[in-house]
């Protein structure tokens, strides 16, 4: 099997040889931001929307990213290609840098740039047909006034906390609450429910990380004749709805069949959520930026 290649200050290095500096502030204070995006049939999916959240978390943080976003884009695409893959996972970190043991970030002089891209296929068939189940956990969702969750920092205790806490529950995944006890998000991904037909997820205010597959939902959903609300919700109404799903780029679009010990309807993943998930994967090759031809919307080669 060939090396993998990562860009890493620069240029590709070989996975053996990317290593960082332990005075990187990334290291030390979790100081950068990072992004997670997919791609699907050499389609980066909904790349500009990944790029301009990872310059937003950059802005918010003062940390100047050495790339202007097309420069970016074509490093994404790069990476991609130089890994020769079609599906696959990748990982974007801009770290501060390295830089003295003081936590002042002046001391930190070059950003280092980092792309991970690794194969990735489509999870199990099963994981979907069997739902997952999720328990509300102690720790709360940080409040936008403390470190906003729109900021992907690499400083996610805060999720890593609840992801530890639902572990320890048993359960696949964590169901944050914001500090009023407003339903936000799960560790990783944006939380929906269905009732009555209707689709609403929290708005992102409450404090949950605006997701790029969240808004490819909505938008989905909506074409679709869905009614989609982006509206307060709490635990009891997770527990009474007809449906409740996940989405992320990881998982894409999938359901919870249990929460916090309550079956939710059935206790089968519902009718929207699958037709979600179906239309959605209808549409990943397609949306975005293809590295290897000339087939979708904007071609890089
Ligand atoms: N919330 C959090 C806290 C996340 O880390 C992620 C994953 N990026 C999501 C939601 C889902 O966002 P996206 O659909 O952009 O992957």
């Amino acid at each position: 099997m060939s090396s993998q290649w990562i860009f890493l200050g620069g240029s590709f290095v070989r996975k053996e040889d990317a290593v960082v500096s332990v005075f990187d502030h990334g290291f030390l204070y979790g100081d950068g931001v990072f992004e997670g995006i997919r791609v699907y049939e050499g389609n980066v999916f909904k790349l500009d929307e990944h790029l301009e959240r990872l310059y937003q978390s950059a802005q918010s943080i003062m940390l100047d990213i050495p790339y202007g976003k097309e420069e970016m884009q074509q490093i994404i695409v790069d990476t991609v290609k130089k890994n020769e893959l079609t599906s696959a996972y990748i990982r974007v970190v801009i770290s501060r840098g390295p830089g003295n043991l003081g936590l002042d970030p002046s001391s930190c002089s070059t950003p280092q740039i980092i792309v991970i891209a690794e194969s990735l296929a489509l999870f199990p068939k099963e994981l979907y047909q069997r739902g997952l189940r999720i328990g509300s956990v102690a720790s709360r969702r940080n409040r936008p006034d403390v470190l906003s969750p729109q900021v992907k920092s690499l400083n996610y205790l805060n999720n890593i906390l609840v992801k530890l806490e639902a572990n320890q529950a048993g359960v696949d995944e964590a169901l944050m609450l914001n500090d009023q006890g407003y339903v936000t998000e799960g560790s990783a991904d944006n939380i929906f429910i269905v009732k009555n037909g209707k689709i609403m997820t929290p708005p992102v205010y409450l404090g949950a990380l605006e997701g790029i597959t969240r808004n490819a939902i909505i938008d989905l959903a909506k074409k679709e004749g869905y009614t989609v609300e982006e509206t307060p919700f709490t635990r009891h109404d997770v527990y009474v709805a007809d449906e409740v799903f996940l989405t992320g780029t990881a998982v894409e679009v999938i359901a919870v069949v249990e929460a916090d010990g309550r079956k939710i309807n059935d206790g089968k993943p519902g009718e929207i959520t699958d037709h979600l998930l179906d239309s959605f994967r209808k549409v990943v090759a397609s949306d975005g930026v293809q590295c290897y031809d000339t087939k979708s919307q904007r071609a890089i080669v």
